[in-house]
Order: structure tokens, then C-alpha cells, then sequence
């Protein structure tokens, strides 16, 4: 197109108009040229004319149109590249000659050389000048290739040429860091058993590194590696994260395991144990995977303590066929002993390893307790309607629901649950006709909403026989039986006793 125009122009003014063109590029489809151009629209009629034109508006519209998608397009392809590879103006940085890198900001530098000279005036002498004049080259650089002042500081540490003695620190044989002298290295280990031990510290407190700590003189490590003694203590404490196998204790969640291992949340242990779907129940003793944050250096504490301690008392049973299975009472209550230990306690960064009881003194005896423990078996219920479950027992909807209802037919038999005496059997607010049958062994049934009661108080019913009919009188909203069970006078859950 833009040799076009420019042909165009070297052939002057006479070139025909965009619409003229246009047709001469469709109807020849040959090279053009400004004689043929001309011959041909000579040869064309007013007509034709017309048509060609017609012809011609829409082939320029759609060049246009064309051209200008082509340019949008460009647009979109050169800003979505810029912010992708995040381009940004900023500089090649020479040092010496040397091309560094390159950076978003001189500052990173400045501030990157200014540590450097604080660096050589505390390792190498406060006499040390440090000098460097650092050239930057304007130009367009990647943001995420742009150096920090860390990397520049590296670099400029790594190019140093002052040779200064360390001691190295080691820790199971492997460097860790380096210290100006000898002192400073026996120091920071004594420092750190202190700071780190995670317990409090009493005179026989014994403390040692988990790990073989030690040190040596060496003349082979370069400034950057030398720490003043809070850096030295601080990589000292500088955590490595490490997978360990965790048995679920009572009261654990995955969120609470997490917390103690000082993991972000539940979702990194699902992450760990795939076969822990989010919202999955654990159990005490499951064996989980976990990610602990281990230090560089461990400290074990070795104390000896003194302490009291419960002792649990036991417990003896004794059969009573007056108590419902699964029921007891105490004939006379047990109590703890207590013992006096003395025992050598280990911890690993505060936490327990091992305990160790080196003597233990009674200072009194637990006393049993006695109990008698039930063996009755629970009374037969029989279903007291025939019907579907339509409600169940407990809170709905805001209210305690001290019964089920089971929606049967109008006029169904509602039979008595187990042999008794009809203790009840009226209009009850709420229930409309209702019955109260009580078992005689410490077990009442009651029967609501019925249509009409068939038996009356005083009279005794044998189980399974019929004592009214399926209705919807008091508070109900359809046909059903509200059916209760109580036993010594509280509510039970009649699914307990009957299923539906
Ligand atoms: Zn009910």
C-alpha cells in the first residue's frame, strides 16, 4: 500500500482519484500504470460508469476498513507484548568496564555501593576507602531482568579483591557462614543455645547444638560470605521445611495441625495427603503427612525437674438388672492418687523428646471406684402407625420437636407402642385428641393429633392394640401421629426404639 502512494506521488497530480483507481485495479488485474489507466476510462460509458463507482465506494470502504483492523491489530499485538515481557525504560549498568546488568533505577546501585563500603569498613578496617563510578546506558530492559540492590551488592562482594581471615562456622561439616574471629564464633553458638532453646533456663539446665556445631580458621571465603554476630545467629535460625509423618491426637483439626507446624493452612496438608479431600474427617491415630519448619541449628535441652502427678484410680463393675443396658451408677466414687516424680526431661527447641523418671514417691493411693452397670434390656416397642417418617425428632426450625410424625391415612388404627395403663387420654392444647400410656417401667408413649380416641384413662392396653384414630386436630397441618417416648421423664428419640 505505501508503495502505492508512493508511486502515485512521483507520477503527479493527474493519478485518479481513490475511486478511479479502485475500479482499474479490479477490472485489469494487471500492473498499473497511469497510461492504461487512462485508455481504459475512455473506454468505459456513463453507465458502466455509474456501476464501476458503485463498485468502487464499497472496494475503498473495505479497504479502509481493512486497514484499519491491520493497524488495531498491531496495536493490541505491540501493548499486549510490552506488558507481557513487561518492558520498562531503564539502564545497562558497567562497572569497571564490565557490563553488571541491567536495572529499573540508578538507586539500586547507589544504595547497593554504599553497602558495599559499610562492608569492607566492618570487615576489612574502618581505614578501607571503597570507590566505584558506575556508567548507565539508557535503554528499554525487562523488568522481571532488572537487578535488586541484593544481586548488585553480590556482585560488587564477589569482585572484591580484600583477602581477610574468617572463621567459618560449620554446622554436621557443612559451611554455613563465616565470623571475623574466634571469639565471635564461640560466642554466637553460646548465644544461640540461650536465645533458641525454648525452655526456661534454670542452673542445671544442660544445653548442647542437636547438630555437630563448629569452627575453624579459614582464608578461602569472600567478604560477602562474613556476618557480623546477629547475622551469623540469625542464619543460625534460618529454617529448612521438612516432611515428617504426624499421628492424629484427640482434639486435632487439619487448620489446628497446620498452625502447630507452622504451615499457611489445611489446604497445604490436603495438598501433602491427596487421600484428604477438603472437608474430610480425621481420627485420632491416622498417620498424615506434614511439612515442619526445621531450624539450620536444633537445641536440646536437658533438665531435671521435680513434679506431681495424677494417678488414675480403677474402676469396678457390677451387674444390675434393675439398669437399662448401657446405663450405670456409682455405688462409690473413685478417687486419684498422687505421686511426687523426679525425672530428667529432653526438648528439641522447647518440645518434649524424652522423659526420663529417676524417682517416684507416693503421696497417696488412688481408691477404686465401684459401679453398678446395667443390665436390663430396653422395653420392645412396636410402630404405633403405619405411615411414612414425615418429621424427626429434634430442633426444626427454630423449636425442640420432642417427638416424631408419621403421615399416615385419616382414620388409620394408631396402636399402642407396648403393653400399659392409659394414663391420659383428651383434648390437649397443641396435640387436639391425645393419649398417654404409661409402661410401668419408667417408659410413657404418647399419641397426638388424633381424629378420635378409642381408649380412656385408667383402662390397660395390650400392645399392639388399638387406642385411637390417625387425624390432624390441635396444631397440625395434615394427617399424621405425633408420636413421643419418654423414659424416667425425659424425651428420647422414639428412632431409638421404633424405625421408620
Ligand atoms: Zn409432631
Amino acid at each position: 500500500m505505501a508503495e502505492n502512494r508512493d508511486r502515485r506521488d512521483e507520477n503527479n497530480e493527474s493519478v485518479p482519484t481513490e475511486f478511479g483507481k479502485a475500479i482499474f485495479d479490479r477490472e485489469t488485474e494487471k500492473p498499473r500504470s497511469r497510461r492504461r489507466i487512462s485508455d481504459r476510462a475512455f473506454m468505459v460509458d456513463e453507465k458502466s460508469l455509474y456501476m464501476h463507482n458503485v463498485k468502487g465506494l464499497w472496494k475503498t470502504f473495505r479497504h479502509y476498513i481493512v486497514s484499519g483492523a491491520i493497524a488495531i491489530i498491531f496495536l493490541i499485538i505491540v501493548s499486549a507484548f510490552f506488558s507481557a515481557k513487561n518492558y520498562t525504560l531503564g539502564y545497562e549498568v558497567i562497572i569497571d568496564g564490565s557490563l553488571v546488568g541491567y536495572i529499573d533505577d540508578t538507586k539500586v546501585v547507589e544504595d547497593a555501593i554504599e553497602e558495599a563500603e559499610k562492608a569492607v569498613k566492618t570487615f576489612v578496617g574502618e581505614d578501607e576507602t571503597y570507590t566505584k563510578n558506575p556508567e548507565y546506558v539508557r535503554r528499554l530492559v525487562d523488568r522481571d531482568e532488572c537487578m535488586t540492590k541484593e544481586d548488585v551488592s553480590k556482585y560488587l562482594l564477589d569482585n572484591l579483591d580484600y583477602i581477610v581471615s574468617s572463621y567459618g562456622i560449620y554446622i554436621d561439616g557443612e559451611f554455613v557462614t563465616a565470623v571475623t574471629s574466634e571469639k565471635i564464633a564461640k560466642k554466637v553458638r553460646e548465644e544461640y543455645l540461650i536465645r533458641y532453646s525454648g525452655v526456661e533456663i534454670t542452673d542445671d539446665t544442660v544445653l548442647e547444638t542437636k547438630e555437630k556445631y563448629t569452627y575453624s580458621l579459614d582464608y578461602d571465603h569472600g567478604i560477602n560470605t562474613l556476618s557480623t554476630f546477629e547475622e551469623a545467629i540469625s542464619i543460625l535460625a534460618g529454617t529448612d521445611r521438612e516432611l515428617e509423618k504426624y499421628t492424629v491426637v484427640a482434639g486435632d483439626t487439619l487448620s489446628g495441625i497446620a498452625e502447630k507446624f507452622g504451615m499457611r493452612s489445611s489446604v497445604e496438608i490436603v495438598a501433602l495427603n491427596p487421600n484428604l479431600a477438603s472437608g474430610a474427617v480425621i481420627h485420632i491415630g491416622d498417620q498424615i503427612i506434614i511439612e515442619k519448619a526445621v531450624p539450620l541449628l536444633s537445641v536440646i535441652a536437658t533438665k531435671t525437674v521435680e513434679y506431681e502427678e495424677a494417678v488414675p484410680f480403677e474402676i469396678e463393675k457390677q451387674d444390675d438388672p434393675n439398669i437399662y443396658q448401657g446405663e450405670y451408677s456409682i455405688v462409690s466414687k473413685g478417687i486419684e492418687g498422687k505421686v511426687k516424680n523426679l525425672a530428667t526431661i529432653k526438648t528439641e527447641n522447647g518440645i518434649e523428646i524424652s522423659r526420663n523418671i529417676l524417682s517416684s514417691e507416693v503421696l497417696s493411693e488412688p481408691v477404686k471406684e465401684v459401679r453398678r452397670v446395667g443390665t436390663k434390656v430396653p422395653p420392645q416397642f412396636l410402630r404405633p402407625a403405619s405411615g411414612y417418617l414425615s418429621s424427626r425428632y429434634g430442633y426444626r426450625w427454630g423449636r425442640n420437636h420432642n417427638g416424631i410424625d408419621i403421615a399416615g391415612s385419616y382414620g388409620s388404627a394408631i396402636k399402642a407402642a407396648a403393653a400399659g395403663t392409659v394414663t391420659y387420654s383428651g383434648w390437649m392444647s397443641g396435640y387436639g385428641y391425645y393419649v398417654v400410656i404409661d409402661h410401668g417401667n419408667g417408659f410413657q408413649t404418647a399419641y397426638g393429633h388424633n381424629s378420635q380416641n378409642i381408649v380412656s384413662k385408667g383402662q390397660r392396653v395390650s400392645q399392639g392394640q388399638t387406642i385411637a384414630k390417625m387425624g390432624s386436630t390441635g396444631r397440625s397441618t395434615g394427617t399424621h401421629l405425633h408420636f413421643e417416648i419418654k423414659k424416667n421423664g425425659v424425651y428420647q428419640n422414639p428412632l431409638g426404639y421404633v424405625s421408620y
